[in-house]
């Protein structure tokens, strides 16, 4: 098993990676195929884990014990895996039964602060930012009552998120001023933290902006899709005309001022821009807060959507980024590659989850006529709708959405190893797609777990 020997050290250069990323990616893609509902085995450490979903717990086990249920496996004996874990000591009730969420909290609401964009990107959700419907901005009424619904029930001492979306959320600057120091007034009275966010494209950033999400604190996310003409490429001008150089020169005063503002990229993986360790490398050194990638799985005019084989690159690309990641922590380097310490955090966690996300739980997007839907990306969206603000979230409508979007309404779910860590997949993208991304869902999550593994064996005093 030659992924065995994958140990990871500092020494080498990045050719190491380039050489070990396709067969591990080859080895993990076999290797976390769903086998058995209860219990799946992560192999490529030094020891092999048993990974056992019923609360998303890792043991390592013998090779007595790995033969036994490698077997059990095998031959889909369920009812001797089930026996086999009561003998190990490693049955439990269940973790998560099938009660859905009733009626949550919320706690984030993102605002559709300006439905129209000055980009024409290929590929874009929001149909250029304008949903599908007229460019509008939300007016600031609607901004401050949002904010009401989101503090309303808000226990004191408590935190809660608000997040500016477009299109581009700059078009209405004006807006996102006085909604923050609207929503901070607010918050005081009552003790309340509001924590803030941005998702721009970066081409209207101002030093005055930079200055301004400094002092509230914000976590801004600028899209970027790549370097110079690969960015430039997906992410255009509404005129056909290059973006990348206005960006980079916009975020200079960002990157130099976070203190309490974090400035992060995050990258819309298409085919066209699969080559990622080049990228994750280039925006580490720009200074980034934390890159993140996601991978396109569904655009308005089905443009740049990554099918099968896409995918298939996807995982080669995204192991050599972990595997950069790995040799980064154990020389002591940063190298804030999100979706890698996102999928180590909920490991070492133990995450074990009902849903995906909070959309049409406690996470809500607002859209500029002033109606709820389940999140930012099904605004004006019949499917994701949840009420308005003059009525508040209609109830009985939230409630079924998170009983049918329960993961154990989920099919093939309720026999995926990896439902709660995963959840059962972006709502969004299932109900428009359906779910074609698992082989590399389960992949990522089968290396991470081995990365986790390595990690804390080679560098045990390494936390995130
Ligand atoms: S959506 Fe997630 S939980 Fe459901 S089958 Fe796919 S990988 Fe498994
Ligand atoms: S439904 Fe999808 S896009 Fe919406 S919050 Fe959840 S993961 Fe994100």
């Amino acid at each position: 098993m030659m992924v065995k020997e994958a140990v990871i050290s500092n020494e080498g250069g990045s050719g190491n990676v380039i050489f070990i990323a396709p067969k591990m990616a080859a080895f993990v893609a076999e290797q976390s195929r769903p086998s058995s509902p209860f219990i799946h085995m992560i192999k490529g450490g030094r020891e092999t884990q048993l990974f056992i979903p019923n609360g998303s717990r890792l043991y390592t086990v013998t090779e007595e014990v790995e033969k036994r249920v490698s077997y059990l496996m095998k031959t889909r004996d369920e009812v001797s895996l089930q026996e086999e874990l009561v003998r190990l000591g490693l049955a439990a009730p269940e973790y998560i039964d099938d009660v859905p969420l009733q009626s949550p909290r919320l706690y984030a609401l993102s605002l559709a602060i300006a439905q129209k964009c000055n980009m024409g990107c290929t590929y874009c959700y929001a149909d250029q930012g304008s949903f599908g419907g007229a460019t509008k901005n939300m007016s600031l009424e609607t901004a401050y009552e949002a904010i009401d619904l989101l503090l309303k029930d808000c226990p004191e001492g408590e935190k809660v998120q608000l997040t500016f979306l477009g299109g581009e959320p700059l078009m209405n600057r004006k807006a996102i001023v006085s909604a923050t120091e609207y929503a901070v007034a607010k918050a005081r009275h009552r003790n309340i933290q509001v924590n803030f966010s941005i998702t721009t494209n970066g081409t209207l950033l101002t030093e005055a902006d930079a200055v301004f999400f400094e002092e509230y604190g914000f976590a801004v996310t600028v899209s970027l899709d790549g370097v110079g003409e690969s960015h430039d490429s997906q992410r255009p001008m509404k005129g056909g005309k290059g973006s990348f150089d206005t960006i980079l020169k916009n975020l200079r005063p960002l990157l130099a001022m976070q203190k309490r503002m974090q400035v992060s990229a995050r990258v819309t993986v298409t085919p066209k821009n699969l080559n990622l360790p080049g990228m994750l490398d280039e925006f580490v050194r720009m200074g980034f807060h934390s890159i993140g990638f996601s991978p396109l799985l569904r655009s308005p005019n089905g443009q740049n959507e990554m099918g099968k084989e896409d995918l298939s690159v996807l995982l080669e690309n995204m192991i050599a980024c972990g595997l950069n990641f790995e040799k980064n922590v154990l020389a002591g380097n940063r190298y804030p590659f999100l979706n890698m310490i996102n999928a180590l955090q909920e490991i070492s966690k133990g995450t074990h989850r009902p849903y995906p996300c909070g959309a049409g739980a406690g996470y809500m997007g607002v859209s500029a006529d002033a109606e709820l839907f389940a999140c930012h990306r099904f605004v004006n969206e019949e499917v994701g709708k949840m009420g308005d603000l003059k009525n508040g979230i209609d109830t009985t409508v939230q409630n079924n959405w998170l009983s049918s979007r329960h993961v154990h309404k989920q099919n093939p779910c309720t026999e995926c190893w990896a439902r709660y860590l995963c959840g059962g997949g972006c709502h969004h993208e299932v109900i428009e797609k359906g779910r074609l991304a698992c082989d590399y869902i389960r992949s990522w999550l089968y290396y991470t777990i081995q990365a986790n593994e390595r990690l804390s064996r080679l560098k045990p005093d390494w936390n995130l």
